[in-house]
This record gives C-alpha cells, structure tokens and sequence, in this order.
C-alpha cells in the first residue's frame, strides 16, 4: 500500500489523474498534510466523504510513533521515536525565542563510527525512508503546534549515505505547494562523503553544506573519524568541496570539536587555516560533548578554545565558538544515541 509521506507532488497529482481526480486535489491534500498537519483523511473537511474513504483504504500514514519527549534547561526538545520496525531514532528541537530549528535523522545508527560520537558506536542499522525523514520533521510541527524555521540534517547517521531519500526529502520540503521551506533553511552536515558531495553540487535547490572536519591533518583525522577519512582522505575532500564552491558559489561552514589536548592546539590551528586557505570558511568551534561511553574524550577548557581561536583571528578566518545546548538531556551534537 502506498504511504501519503512517500510521495511527492507529482505523484500525488498523478494518483488523483488516475482516480479521475481534479488536480486540485493534489493541492488540497498537501496543504493539510505539510500546512497544516493533519495526518488523518477523516479531518480533511474540504475534500469528499466518499474521496476520503478510497483515500484511507488506500494510503496510509505511517508516522514515526512518539515514545519520549525530554526538555533541557536551556529550551532544547530530545525526542524519541519507534518505527515501524520496532527500531528507535532520535530528533532534536533547538529553540531561539520564536526561531527554532529541527535536527533530524537519516539513519538508524551510523555506519562511520567516528570515535567521538555516540551514534557511531551504535554501528549502522538501515537507511530511514523519505516518509521517516519527513515524518520527524512534521510530527515536531505538530507537537510544537507552529512551523519551525529551519532544518538541519545532523540527527543520526550520515546523510549522503542515504542520498536518494535525503534529496527527495529536500525536494518535498522546498516545494511551493507542499511544505515551501526555503532552500537557505535547509542545512545538510557530512563527515565528508565526497559522492555526495559532487552531487550538491548539480542540485537544483541551493541549500547549506556543513562540513565535520574536527581535525587539521590526516593522521588525526584518521584516528577520530576512521571510515571516512580512509575513503576520503583530507585533500581529496578540499579538492571536492573547492569544486563545490566554485560551481555553486556557496560559502562552506566547518564543524570542528575541540577535543581537549587532540586536536586543541594552536598548531592544529594553524595547521587547519593552511588546510583551508582559499575556501573562505566559517568555522563552528563546538566544545566536545560528553559521552557516556567514551569518557577519554574530554572537552577541551575554555582557555585552549579561546586561544585556538585566537590564531584564526589573527589569520582573518571568521568563527564562532558555539554554546552547547541540550547536553543535560544528551541531546547535544554527536549525544543521540536512541536508548530507551
Ligand atoms: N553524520 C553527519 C551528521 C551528524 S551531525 C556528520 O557527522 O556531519 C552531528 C554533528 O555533531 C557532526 O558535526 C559531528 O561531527 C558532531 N559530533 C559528533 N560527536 C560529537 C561530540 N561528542 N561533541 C560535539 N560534536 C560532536
Ligand atoms: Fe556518523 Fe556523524 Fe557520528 Fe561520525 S559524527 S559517527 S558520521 S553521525
């Protein structure tokens, strides 16, 4: 049986096509679905009892299952979802005053492994479908009962490994007659798959890259972020992310988690200004969070952060340091990890 979250316009104009539907309808069901989010036929008081019924015999709505809500100090949401398959993932809900921006998953779990992050120690499950990704986003719409500005795909797992699905959610998400987010409000965050990378690059919708760097050279990053690193070496990925600029003109963001005495230096800071010199980067300076099972990892001190940041200063690169947010409640960067 269809799924109505696993379509997109154009199948929905051509499922009402074969109804002998006005196209109109297509438009209709959409807007109650990505506007106002209502996920039952039942309540769709606009469109014909006996459309709704072949409607809900027809196609279902298979929404990610609400198992836990938490709220952190700071404002920050965590929730926790069971899927179909009995398998659990986890979004989170940052909020800014009336700004709030969604981070969702991609996967169950994560393949890379990346030594620092709590989802990498659960390994890689599967990949979430179109209607899964989608379905996060919506029901946190709805428990939140207003629109959220932004999304950034920086849940679990690693984006550009479930590509297909991740650009068909982009597509669904930007449309004007679905759920018409603009492209500058959708951020994609990758360990630094190059495949994916190249194919932004041909994408019609100009949305942000994010890239997780955290470390100025190979050794380095080879010890922190193993897989990816082996298959996409540093140079390599500048090379590609030089290619992406140029063609679409983006600016790159970089995420780099200071991790105390690892990759904290001021000579990692240098190192890392070389590495990038030509890419005009922003640069994310996240103090590690914390995970329960990686108590090696340390935070790096307020001193070490301010002082790495000092060099770039001094080089003209522009950065941040960012607060961290929702890490009593492990919802965090690299915190998700889906336990019960
Ligand atoms: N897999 C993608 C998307 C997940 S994003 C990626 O890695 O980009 C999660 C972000 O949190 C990434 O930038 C990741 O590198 C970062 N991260 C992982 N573990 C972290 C930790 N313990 N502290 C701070 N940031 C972490
Ligand atoms: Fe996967 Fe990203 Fe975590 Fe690395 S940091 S293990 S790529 S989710």
């Amino acid at each position: 049986m269809n799924d109505a979250l696993e379509l997109n316009y154009n199948q929905w104009l051509e499922l009402f096509s074969k109804w002998n539907e006005q196209k109109f309808r297509a438009d209709q069901i959409c807007q109650w679905i990505y506007a106002r989010k209502v996920f039952n036929y039942h309540d769709m008081t606009n469109i014909s009892k006996a459309l709704r019924e072949k409607m809900s015999t027809s196609i279902l709505f298979t929404l990610p299952v609400l198992i836990k809500q938490q709220t952190s100090q700071d404002g920050t949401k965590k929730f926790l979802w069971q899927l179909n398959d009995n398998k659990y993932i986890e979004s989170v809900l940052l909020n800014h005053g009336s700004y709030k921006t969604a981070c969702i998953s991609t996967q169950v779990g994560c393949a890379m492994r990346c030594s620092f992050c709590a989802t990498g120690t659960l390994g890689f499950t599967r990949n979430l479908t179109q209607g899964e990704i989608l379905g996060q986003f919506l029901m946190m719409e709805k428990l939140n009962k207003a629109d959220i500005n932004n999304i950034v795909f920086m849940g679990m797992g690693e984006p550009f490994l479930n590509e297909d699905n991740l650009f068909s959610v982009i597509r669904v998400l930007n449309h004007p007659k679905m759920r018409n987010l603009g492209a500058r409000h959708i951020t994609i965050s990758t360990s630094g798959i190059i495949a994916g990378i190249e194919k932004l690059s041909d994408f019609e919708i100009p949305i942000r890259l994010s890239i997780s760097l955290h470390a100025s050279n190979d050794e380095l990053r080879s010890k922190i972020m193993p897989v990816v690193n082996k298959n996409y070496p540093l140079q390599k990925l500048i090379d590609a992310l030089k290619f992406y600029k140029n063609k679409t003109g983006e600016r790159i963001t970089f995420e780099y988690a200071m991790i105390d005495r690892m990759n904290d230096s001021p000579e990692n800071a240098y190192e890392l200004a070389a590495l990038l010199d030509g890419l005009q980067p922003y640069i994310n300076l996240i103090p590690l969070n914390p995970v329960a099972s990686k108590p090696e990892y340390k935070r790096s001190s307020d001193e070490r952060i301010k002082n790495f940041g000092r060099v770039l200063k001094e080089l003209n690169i522009e950065y941040e340091i960012r607060k961290e947010r929702g890490s009593d409640i492990d919802a965090a960067c690299g915190q998700l990890a889906a336990k019960k």
